[in-house]
């Protein structure tokens, strides 16, 4: 009797713990993947959707090199294993598991119900280094700083050996599979496949870990920090969709240390970055309440404005900071953004416009292809301050100063802000400090060609302070 392999963020076939298990049984093998758009939690976010289209493409190639079709379904998840159960017979489901609150929940009661009527269900963890509710302190709850995390996650996870998967996965059953062209999840907006030059899938996952450890990984420490250095790996929405597993990504990084390739101290800050995600992962796992509310309670009450206008022009690029424009419209063109640049957008629309935190979680949820649940709401509950192990509440990026120090020959806000690309480097993160004769030089008048800021740094901030003590009066 077959068994099903059902895929859903493990878009592999190295290193898919679930698929070697499926194989490992010696019966047919019949991938799946479910389109249940609610069944998983929130609702996919559009860039989201564009990234799975090109990614099961991909999969569906890479199990047909195997002499395996992937069989694509929409519906319930329930459902349709249980219609392909009767219609093939299988007698054993194989999954890597997902660690979101409400699709563990959801996945324990089909495996329950599947069991019950002797259906095997097997479950892998085939995204984290370590399964949450495994790394616990020393008096079994779970950390809520990083360091500490961090430290055991290194002195206790196992790094697997590398496998490549089956090389044969000829002799499923042929079962009916709908089309991914009748999915329709390549967004209909005919700009959309220009703006997006990403290459989904294991092969392209593996050409950005080569670039990475060729030409970035060396001077990782540092360059990651600078916008205009493609320093770091983009392996985010690889790893996001399983299409490379983290510990292939830091087994790469650590073997250019030890061939002297690189300083390992370079690969350490690479682990310790992919350690992040797992931390995040973790903390989702432990607080499932994080995407909705802060995780320090005090900052549930806090008066956040509601303010249209203002969260329109952040969202456009249109805020009149070079380098929050830079990265909301590097945001909007390629469906990523650069670590340091998510940190200041996401300080400015939380401090200097005090907007809820929420919206600007919700508004990259939609537009980036690396969207991650727990990544996501934990980092921007780190800049508001009211996360776990969060920036301190009071700390206010200058969206000034911080593009002067990483982006000080204005490379980044050059390409993403091409209007300000004449105005020289000692303005152009403040172009409304130039003289007028400056910025005509430069063929630019604010107000006409870009933004005047849509708020004063100094008065945002000084009011961003009064309104938190709302919140630090009752630390
Ligand atoms: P690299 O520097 O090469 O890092 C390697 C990997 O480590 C990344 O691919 C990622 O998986 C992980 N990582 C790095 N930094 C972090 C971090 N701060 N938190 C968690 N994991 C990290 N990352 C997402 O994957 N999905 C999100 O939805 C997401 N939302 C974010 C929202 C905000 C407000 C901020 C400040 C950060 C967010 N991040 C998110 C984290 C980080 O910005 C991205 O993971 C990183 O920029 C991806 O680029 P990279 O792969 O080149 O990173």
């Amino acid at each position: 009797t077959p068994v099903i392999l059902w895929l859903r963020r493990d878009l592999r076939l190295q290193d898919n713990p679930a698929l070697n298990h499926a194989a490992e049984t010696g019966r047919p093998v019949i991938p799946v993947y479910i389109l249940d758009e609610a069944g998983e939690g929130r609702p996919r976010g559009a860039a989201s959707l564009w990234w799975l289209d090109k990614s099961l493409r991909a999969l569906a190639e890479s199990f047909a090199e195997r002499g395996a079709s992937l069989i694509l379904r929409r519906g319930d998840s329930e459902a349709v294993l249980r219609t392909l159960i009767t219609q093939t017979g299988a007698t054993a489901v194989f999954l890597n598991r997902l660690f979101e609150p409400e699709a563990w929940a959801r996945d324990a009661d089909i495996a329950h119900g599947l069991k019950a009527e002797g259906i095997e269900v097997k479950g892998y963890n085939g995204s984290l280094l370590t399964r949450p509710g495994s790394v616990l302190n020393g008096s079994g709850g779970p950390y809520k700083v990083f360091t500490p995390f961090h430290r055991f996650l290194l002195a206790t996870a196992v790094q697997p050996a590398h496998t490549t998967g089956p090389r044969d996965l000829s002799g499923a059953p042929d079962v009916a599979s709908e089309t991914i062209d009748d999915w329709g999840l390549h967004p209909q907006h005919p700009d959309w496949s220009r703006r997006f030059d990403w290459t989904p899938g294991e092969t392209g996952a593996t050409a950005e870990l080569g670039r990475f450890v060729t030409h970035g990984l060396a001077n990782y420490g540092k360059g990651r920090d600078m916008p205009g250095v493609p320093a770091t790996s983009r392996l985010s929405p690889y790893l996001h969709w399983g299409e490379i597993s983290p510990w292939r990504a830091i087994a790469a990084a650590r073997k250019t240390a030890a061939d002297g390739k690189v300083p390992g101290a370079e690969a350490d800050k690479f682990v310790a970055e992919i350690g992040w995600r797992e931390f995040s992962a973790h903390l989702l796992h432990h607080f499932p309440t994080l995407p909705t509310h802060a995780f320090r309670p005090e900052f549930d009450a806090f008066p956040w404005r509601d303010d249209d206008v203002a969260f329109a022009a952040w969202t456009r690029g249109q805020t009149g900071y070079p380098v929050v424009d830079a990265g909301m419209r590097q945001l909007w063109a390629t469906g990523w953004m650069h670590n340091r640049v998510r940190m200041i957008v996401a300080s400015f629309l939380i401090k200097h416009l005090l907007i809820d935190w929420r919206r600007g979680e919700a508004w990259f949820w939609d537009t980036l292809v690396d969207a991650d649940l727990a990544s996501n709401v934990q980092n921007w509950q780190w800049v508001a301050g009211s996360g776990a192990d969060a920036s301190p509440y009071f700390r206010i990026f200058n969206p000034i100063t911080q593009g002067e120090k990483f982006d000080a020959d204005g490379t980044y806000v050059r390409k993403w802000v091409p209007e300000l690309r004449k105005v020289p480097d000692r303005w152009l993160h403040a172009p409304w400090t130039a003289a007028p004769e400056t910025l005509r030089e430069a063929g630019v008048q604010l107000g006409t060609h870009y933004p005047h800021p849509i708020v004063d740094h100094t008065e945002a901030r000084n009011r961003a302070l009064e309104a938190l003590k709302t919140v630090s009066g009752r630390r």
